[in-house]
């Protein structure tokens, strides 16, 4: 080994930080380019959010849509983005990710066995056609196990229990990690480039009140690596926050259960009330961005819907372990319902009477809803108790088109590439509103892969 960085050894040529779906990607990208890599995770098991997750990844002309007949495309589906979005400091990267999605897709699956469905029940946020790809169950833990099947049969190593505490530099460039841990004494791997794959600053709570102060008082349900200290990183090498205060938050996190109660109950034409029986806002601006409209009642809230609109959510298995475990339960009138969970059945009985009359179109909606799908609601009735959740945060260091981690003054920094929550997202440029449905997987996987492929070019 030489202290001249010309004739440094490498032990590998790609070094990747966290192995959720981004990391896992990006490493299969490596190694299909026939550069070596290696995974290193800090706790002891790969997946993170990608695991708690639907594992739903939007993609635009991917084969699924083209054997079902579904008629989109990349500029279709960047416009539909950038609108839930609005304008923001990434939509290069929206573009990009839009039109690389079908290659994704179809990489995932044709190259590496990844086993997704084109979900055509939903459209789910922000998307005008069918274009979320999942596993069946529709759980993220099933994507992840495909993703790491797929790694072991590249022969990648993903060394867990591994934490990365910092970055190696030489002369201004990355060149490599520090991983030291409870169970691993300090050393050093030494690489080409290294892929921040890390994810947000959610579960650091520091970090929040500092760049996303306006939800630090709600409770995040996501993954506990995510801690934020690889935008830290980052940040002390000249990198900066784009996006920095927009998030992804969840408007229904089952309680006490804590899983997702599926957003298709809102989309075939539930409502949310608080405790007092009345509705806060218009459902269908998106799970994500309805928390702020939530956070104006009085908790505790309910999703309320029906018989009908539960059989339908029972096709993903989340909602149908809930509905076992008695978050779905079904009354046979409002009354019942209303007794159960100490709503004021007067006011609940006339948010829902409202709302039907809205739904058969006779008048216009209190909150210009204009998605009713089966509504008007009726008996048996169903509701379920929920909370607001931040699920991750969407900003991060600003990056170019391939995950180059960006300084404030345009130019890369050399040997260091940053992916998913680690990374700026495009979720517009604050709030939870811009988030549409797969924003996340797809700056993790998508700008995992071409991350990946760019830093196999370095040497
Ligand atoms: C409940 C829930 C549902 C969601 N549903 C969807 C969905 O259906 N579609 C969608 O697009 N998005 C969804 N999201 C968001 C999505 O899960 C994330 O955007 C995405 O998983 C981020 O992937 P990632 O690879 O960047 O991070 P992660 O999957 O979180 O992986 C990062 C990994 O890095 C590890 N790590 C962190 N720091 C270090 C370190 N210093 N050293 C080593 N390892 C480290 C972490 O432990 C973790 O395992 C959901 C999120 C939640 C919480």
């Amino acid at each position: 080994m030489s202290d001249s960085p010309e004739q440094v050894e490498f032990d590998v040529d790609v070094v990747i930080v966290g192995a959720g779906g981004g990391g896992l990607a990006a490493a299969l990208a490596v190694v299909d380019s026939g550069r070596s890599v290696i995974v290193l995770e800090k706790l002891d098991r790969p997946g993170g959010n990608s695991a708690l997750s639907t594992g739903s990844i939007p993609a635009a002309g991917s084969r699924l849509q083209i054997e079902a007949g579904v008629v989109d495309s990349p500029a279709q589906m960047a416009a539909d983005l950038i609108a839930q979005s609005g304008a923001h400091e990434a939509e290069g990267l929206t573009r990009r990710l839009a039109e690389t999605s079908a290659e994704l897709v179809n990489w995932l699956m044709d190259q590496h066995g990844v086993r997704l469905a084109l979900i055509t029940e939903y459209k789910h946020v922000g998307h005008t056609v069918n274009r979320l790809h999942a596993p069946s169950s529709r759980r993220g833990s099933d994507l992840v196990d495909d993703l790491v099947q797929a790694c072991k049969k590249s022969g990648i190593d993903i060394l867990t229990s591994s934490p990365v505490v910092d970055l190696l530099i030489e002369e201004n460039k990355v060149v490599g990690v520090i991983v030291e841990g409870d169970r691993v004494a300090r050393y050093e791997i030494r690489a080409h480039s290294v892929i921040l794959a890390a994810n947000g600053f959610a579960a650091n709570k520091e970090l929040m009140g500092k760049w996303l102060p306006e939800v630090d008082s709600i409770e995040y349900f996501g993954a506990h690596g995510s801690t934020g200290e690889a935008l830290v990183w980052g940040l002390k090498l000249g990198g900066y926050l784009a996006n920095q205060r927009a998030y992804q938050g969840y408007a229904a996190v089952a309680y006490p259960h804590g899983s997702i109660l599926s957003w298709t109950t809102v989309e075939k034409g539930a409502i949310l009330v608080d405790r007092t029986g009345k509705r806060l806002g218009d459902e269908t601006i998106g799970y994500s961005g309805f928390v702020a409209d939530l956070l104006t009642g009085e908790p505790p809230f309910f999703v309320v819907y029906d018989a009908r609109i539960k059989s339908i959510a029972m096709i993903e298995e989340e909602f149908a372990d809930l509905a076992e475990m008695g978050g779905a339960h079904e009354y046979d009138t409002l009354e019942d319902l209303a007794a159960y969970f100490a709503i004021d059945f007067t006011a609940l009985s006339e948010t829902v009477g409202i709302y039907n009359t809205a739904a058969r179109l006779e008048v216009e909606d209190l909150f210009k809803r204009k998605d009713f799908d089966m509504a008007p609601l009726q008996a048996p009735f169903v509701a379920s108790r929920v909370t607001p959740g931040v699920f991750h945060t969407q900003g991060g260091l600003a990056v170019d088109l391939d995950g180059r981690v960006l300084r404030l003054e345009g130019d890369p920094i050399p040997g260091l590439y940053a992916i998913g929550g680690v990374a700026v997202g495009i979720s517009g440029a604050e709030g939870g509103r811009g988030y549409s449905s797969g924003n996340g997987l797809l700056c993790a996987i998508g700008l995992g892969r071409l991350a990946g492929l760019a830093a196999s070019n370095e040497s």
